[in-house]
């Protein structure tokens, strides 16, 4: 599959489509899950076009490494989580809705179920408010 440059994702990153940002440096954009399985759930994606990982360069891949780690811990501090899952999926057999390569950062707590993925939007008032927490906490406001 050749990359779609009208995926949501590449319109978040040209400015076309709005998203909640926490986070942003000159390789990559981490926003706020519009659909978040757990509240804090916390999307990061390299500014290079890549589809997966099959995909991506590896410098864009340390690059949202190194954000991912820098906002995880702060996700952790902020929500209060018992642990932090880092997913990311390849292909739709995997559960890939969105070709532009993405890790999802998800708050987790013991004895607590996640929501389903792709599921309800959350409001957007709700994820200015959380985001605006991590902002600050990553020093970014
Ligand atoms: P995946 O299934 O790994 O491709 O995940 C795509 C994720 O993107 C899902 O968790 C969706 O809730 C999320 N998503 C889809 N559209 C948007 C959007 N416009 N802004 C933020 N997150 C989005």
């Amino acid at each position: 599959m050749t990359y779609d440059k009208d995926n949501i994702f590449a319109k978040i990153l040209r400015g076309e489509m709005p998203a909640v940002k926490v986070y942003e440096d000159d390789q990559t954009l981490a926003f706020m899950d519009v659909m978040p399985q757990s509240p804090g759930h916390v999307l990061v994606i390299p500014k290079t076009e890549a589809e997966d990982l099959f995909d991506l360069e590896l410098k864009a891949g340390t690059a949202v490494l190194r954000t991912s780690q820098r906002v995880a811990q702060v996700v952790q501090e902020v929500f209060q989580a018992d642990g932090i899952m880092i997913n990311q999926f390849n292909g739709p057999a995997a559960g890939q809705t969105v070709f532009h390569y993405h890790v999802h950062i998800v708050p987790r707590y013991e004895d607590v179920p996640l929501r389903r993925h792709s599921g309800d939007m959350e409001d957007i008032a709700v994820l200015e408010e959380q985001a605006a927490k991590i902002r600050q906490a990553l020093g970014e406001s």
